[in-house]
């Protein structure tokens, strides 16, 4: 009985297009990082990107990895209710929102449980994702197809993905 629970490294999406979605998404890492069993180990840059699905303002997309002792799970659960805190409202599939976060990958695990796809089912053919997903783990194989994320991004056509400058102003965060 008892033992340490072991720790995985994940990658989780953040996106949305509702409000003040930088502030959104710096805030919504910090949120995560505070979270219990989660801690936040890399972040890209914030990518404004052009939306897909019905008609709607820009996006901005950014990536983060972390290490967690959580079940994917509970780590889905915790990221659902981050979203609700940050004011999202579901209005249909693909529509506008304040925050959107996805968990992209848990360790090499393959996960096909009711409300719980991983990967995401849809990571492999979306530069928003991709894109900033070369910032942290260029070199980390898709667990089912086998190509690291440089390979997958290689085919795709860029598009509508733009990296946002640097704020002039201090990083609200420090990152070690
Ligand atoms: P997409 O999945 O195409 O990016 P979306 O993010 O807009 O679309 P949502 O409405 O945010 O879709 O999510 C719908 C449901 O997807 C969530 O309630 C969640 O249970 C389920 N889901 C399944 N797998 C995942 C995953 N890997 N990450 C996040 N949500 C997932
Ligand atoms: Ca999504
Ligand atoms: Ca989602």
């Amino acid at each position: 009985m008892g033992g340490i629970a072991e720790t995985v490294t994940a990658a989780i999406a953040l996106g949305g297009n509702l409000g003040d979605s930088e502030r959104i998404l710096v805030a919504a890492i910090q949120a995560i990082d505070r979270e219990m069993g989660i801690a936040v180990v890399e972040k890209s840059h914030l990518y404004k990107t052009a939306p897909i699905g019905p008609p709607q303002p820009d996006y901005l997309n950014a990536c983060i990895l972390v290490k967690t002792t959580l079940v994917p799970r509970t780590l889905l659960q915790r990221l659902l209710t981050i979203e609700h805190q940050f004011g999202r409202v579901r209005q249909g599939r693909w529509g506008a929102r304040s925050l959107d976060l996805d968990l992209l990958l848990f360790g090499d695990q393959i996960i096909d449980i009711p409300g719980l796809t991983v990967p995401h089912p849809r990571l492999h053919e979306r530069p928003f994702v991709l894109v900033p997903l070369m910032d942290i783990i260029p070199g980390w194989p898709h667990p089912i197809f086998g190509k690291t994320i440089a390979q997958l991004l290689a085919p795709l056509t860029i598009s509508g993905v733009e990296r946002l400058a640097q704020p002039s102003s201090p990083p609200i965060l420090q990152w070690h």
